[in-house]
């Protein structure tokens, strides 16, 4: 039989942390905690791959299982001197999953395996603790007949029906008739008695009882955590998170330690930084005398780690650096032994039991971006890792995080705060409360922005969560599954806000006598913990952020492709700069006839596109002059220094025929004519298929007047700044060429033009180039003849890829979706740069043009030019720049950045494997 079980303890393992993909992450944390002499439970992973093996084979275990097994328990019983199932000196293991790529609470665990009645008495003995074991085996019983009796046999119970919460009750009940608050306040009595009651609502709720067998426990522990894969739940996040579903989880069989063994036992959940703001100091949460769970499950508010980074309110808590100094500083020399091996940021469990501390897990921690841009930053100046490590470290969407709105500090400041909480995912959201993750998802697909509240975190809420723009808790800690979850999606988050009174039954919250109902407004604050009642005004808060100037400085050094942005406007423009913009690389100059402003402008072009004769023409040109050389001239000048490549008039003439009766009139008697030929001189305009008709370069054959207009404010804006003491970079681009004659024909134009106006201006030259966008096929095919006349090319893919799939850019809402749904396409090209078929016209255009003009400058200037996996496309091919819309500027750069990275590592690889393959 293949080799499925894999074992780990007393200082070595079978398995290596980068054999992620059989032992999932946890098996792999484990055995490479072993492998570094750490303290860990001895256990053995069961492999990913036997996931896999059980679900072919319709949920049964291949032969030969059973005996790997049992040798891995013998291993495992040696180390750790006692025995699984023994009368005398018993065992207790967990069950534990853990995927290739964390999915923290989305599976299932369970705990205490090998308590029966068999076991028992020895255990009372040998711990001297009854109260211990007894607490031990009513959770046991709780998990067990949850996620093995009832989730893995596929019971779907009625909402709040399911057994655990039933036993939950039953908990609460006793906890009420003796009048405590705390579970640790049961008496050994109590906890016995609720065992009975327990084991009989169990019969009552699933009828059947609860195994009384050590193997029948651990084997249905196995098969529920295999099962587990494919929970709801589990589903769910599969899919939110791209996660394939063939990868399976493994299943992680090891001795159990106990944090419940009394004062001087403790567990806890830390992070080597802090993962919702990446602050350097160890940070973490403890309970003593408890079980892991208690931590995450955000059952019970935890106490903070160490005094660094208590947060305000916990000053009535111990820390555990406070409480077990000790073990707290051996706990440190773990952190940063993992930190250095790992080189990154880990989230580790450690359990102590007794005084002696064991590692649990530890694995490379989530974080939301601003965390992930920090530690990046920072770990790259403690020289922990190098730049090009530091820019794979941030995902574009977590940096874009970061480009996203906060609460304006300023309306902040004179808002009311209605309640405080842990900040467990920072920036800012504005939102309606709603109180179930159901009524999140039906009102987000309504269009509107949600706020979830609950009352505690639950895993079960997952699409919900996706669904709300922040999630807002009463109980709960910072490392409670659910935060841990929306920390990840980098979503605003406040959990164990304690003063709030969630009653989900009236879709409403108390709090210091507000009530908050469904549909009322809430703003929260993620990185301070704050709620507010209503609605907060937001601004983009990267200015305040000094890591993300360093961020991108790091971007800068390692990448080679150039970043410009797409602005038509002075105030794009000065966006474009401040996100680090190298320059425009497409001002569409027909942006001065739509929106604010552009009465006056558009009025006149109306007229000049309803001239019949030359004359008329050029009279409108004349009257529209000033506006296009003023536009023209406020967007050099906020780009002073940095090249701005402008466009000729490229949009078919109809866009701009009036439709109301006023505007209409109006034009007519300005133009002299009748009401009936301005409709006749509108109507010949008119075409069938527009987005291939008379536009572009086009009408600047058909009516030169018209380029020369263009070209005359191009030169005339930047004759004037030039002799103003700036710096003026005009490159002029010609929009939908397909022949090389368009461009000599067009170039012509050029010529004449800054002829004139140099010798208007007293100048030798007024510097300029002269290019092409490359967006029909044609265009591309024909490169190398392009390239004679044109000193650059910017490939135009929204044009490009509507010319090459045959797909209407303005009509693909119809079907690409679901082309994408059946995988007839892997995206949406206009999303996504098609690298296959757009891409090879793009990759042949410009080995052809380069092929001619060797120095041939490269860009593009479609959508797709601040798509991460298309800006590494544009990279791969030897594009010059990308350009695209000043607020993805930040992410081109890192894209840039990563290709540069990526390409470096793949290298690396390929080097290290063929120098094993010379030993
Ligand atoms: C393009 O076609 O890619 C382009 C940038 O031009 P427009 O979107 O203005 O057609
Ligand atoms: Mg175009």
């Amino acid at each position: 039989m293949a080799k499925y079980v894999y074992f780990f303890g007393g200082g070595k393992a079978e398995g290596r942390g980068d054999m992620k993909e059989i032992l999932g992450g946890k098996g792999a944390g484990l055995a490479e905690m072993a492998n570094l002499g750490m303290p860990v439970p001895a256990g053995f992973t069961i492999s990913t791959e036997l996931c896999t093996v059980y679900y072919q084979h319709k949920g049964k275990f291949p032969p030969g299982l059973r005996r790997d097994v049992d040798r891995a328990m013998a291993r495992v019983e040696k180390i750790m001197g006692m025995q699984f199932d023994d009368p005398v000196n018993p065992l207790l293991v967990s069950c534990r999953s853990g995927a290739r790529r964390s999915m923290p609470g989305m599976m299932e665990t369970v705990l205490n395996i090998g308590l029966t009645s068999k076991t028992i008495p020895a255990l009372i003995a040998k711990a001297g603790n009854a109260r211990f074991v007894y607490d031990a085996y009513r959770r046991l019983i709780q998990m067990y007949s949850d996620v093995v009796m009832e989730k893995a046999a596929g019971i779907e119970p009625p909402e709040g029906k399911g057994v655990r919460q039933q036993l939950e009750r039953e908990m609460a009940k006793l906890k009420e008739a003796r009048g405590v608050k705390l579970d640790t306040d049961l008496t050994v009595d109590d906890l016995n008695g609720l065992i009975e009651v327990y084991k009989a609502k169990v019969q009552e709720v699933l009828g059947k009882p609860f195994p009384d067998d050590s193997d029948e426990q651990l084997w249905g522990g196995i098969a529920a955590v295999f099962r587990s894969w494919n929970g709801k739940r589990a589903i769910s996040y599969r899919r939110i998170e791209g996660i394939p579903d063939d990868w399976g989880t493994a299943v992680n069989v090891q001795a159990m330690v106990f944090g419940n063994m009394g004062d001087t036992s403790a567990t806890g959940v830390a992070f080597t930084r802090n993962p919702a703001t990446g602050d350097g100091h160890f940070y973490g949460e403890w309970l003593p005398n408890a079980q892991g769970e208690d931590v995450v499950a955000g059952t019970r508010t935890p106490n903070p780690l160490n005094e660094a980074t208590r947060p305000a309110g916990t000053e009535h808590l111990p820390s555990l650096e406070q409480a077990m100094a000790k073990t707290y500083k051996e706990l440190v020399a773990h952190r940063n032994k993992l930190e250095r091996h790992y080189r990154d940021m880990q989230d580790i469990e450690f359990t102590i039991q007794e005084g002696r501390l064991w590692m649990l897990q530890t694995r490379v921690g989530k974080r939301n971006g601003p965390a992930a841009v920090r530690m990046a930053v920072e770990m790259h100046k403690e020289k922990l890792i190098t730049a090009q490590d530091a820019v794979l470290r941030v995902t574009p969407a977590q940096l874009d995080e970061l480009l996203h709105p906060i609460l304006d500090p300023a309306a902040e400041k004179q808002a009311k705060v209605i309640a405080k909480g842990l900040p467990a995912g920072p920036g800012g959201a504005c939102g309606q409360a709603v109180f179930t993750a159901s009524d999140a998802v039906a009102w987000a697909k309504q269009g509107k922005r949600v706020i979830l509240c609950r009352e505690e975190t639950n895993p079960e809420d997952v699409e919900g969560m996706r669904a709300a723009e922040a999630i807002l808790t009463a109980r709960g800690g910072m490392t409670s599954h659910a935060a841990l979850v929306a920390r990840g999606w980098g979503k605003c988050c406040i959990v164990g806000a304690g003063a709030l009174k969630v009653e989900p039954e009236h879709k409403q919250f108390q709090v210091g006598g507000v009530v908050v109902k469904e549909g009322d407004w809430l703003s929260l604050n993620g990185t301070k913990g704050v709620v507010y009642p209503g609605q907060l005004p937001m601004v983009v808060g990267t200015e305040e952020n000094p890591n993300f100037a360093a961020f991108m400085k790091l971007c800068d050094k390692v990448r080679r492709l150039g970043v410009r942005a797409n602005a038509d406007t002075p105030d794009d423009a000065r966006k474009a700069r401040q996100f680090g913009a190298e320059g425009i690389g497409l001002f569409r100059t027909e942006h001065m006839f739509y929106g604010k402003g552009a009465e006056e402008p558009l009025f006149k072009l109306r007229k000049m596109i309803h001239s019949k004769t030359l004359d008329e023409r050029r009279k409108a040109l004349d009257e529209l002059y000033p506006h296009i050389k003023a536009d023209i001239k406020a967007t050099l000048e906020v780009m002073d220094g940095l090249p701005v490549t402008i466009r000729l008039l490229d949009p078919p003439l109809h866009e701009f025929v009036p439709r109301g009766e006023d505007e209409r009139t109006r034009l007519a008697e300005s133009l002299g004519i009748s009401l009936d030929e301005l409709a006749a001189r509108a109507d010949a305009l008119h075409e069938t298929n527009p987005m291939m008709g008379h536009r572009g370069v086009r009408l600047g054959v058909t009516y030169p007047e018209i380029s020369e207009c263009w070209l005359r404010g191009i030169f005339e804006a930047a004759a004037e700044l030039i002799q103003e003491g700036k710096k003026a970079l005009p490159e002029i681009m010609i929009p939908v060429t397909c022949d090389v004659g368009e461009l000599i024909h067009q170039a012509a134009l050029v010529k004449k033009v800054h002829a004139e106006t140099a010798a208007k201006y007293g100048m030798r030259r007024i510097p300029h180039l002269y290019g092409t966008m490359i967006e029909i096929p044609r265009a591309a095919l024909r490169a190398a003849e392009m390239a004679q006349a044109a000193e650059f090319f910017s490939f135009g893919t929204n044009d490009l890829t509507q010319m090459t799939y045959g797909f209407s850019r303005d009509d693909i809402g119809a079907f690409v979706p679901d082309y994408v749904e059946k995988k007839l396409l892997p995206a949406d090209p206009f999303q996504i740069l098609d690298p296959i078929g757009v891409g090879e016209l793009i990759g042949l255009g410009i080995q052809r043009g380069r092929a001619t003009r060797p120095n041939l400058k490269v860009g593009i200037c479609g959508e797709h030019g601040g798509e991460p996996a298309s800006v590494k496309f544009c990279h791969k091919v030897g594009m010059n720049y990308v350009s695209c819309s000043p607020f993805r500027v930040p992410i081109a750069r890192l894209a840039a950045a990563q290709a540069v990275a990526e390409d470096a590592e793949k290298s690396a690889k390929k080097k290290g494997k063929k120098l094993e393959g010379d030993k």
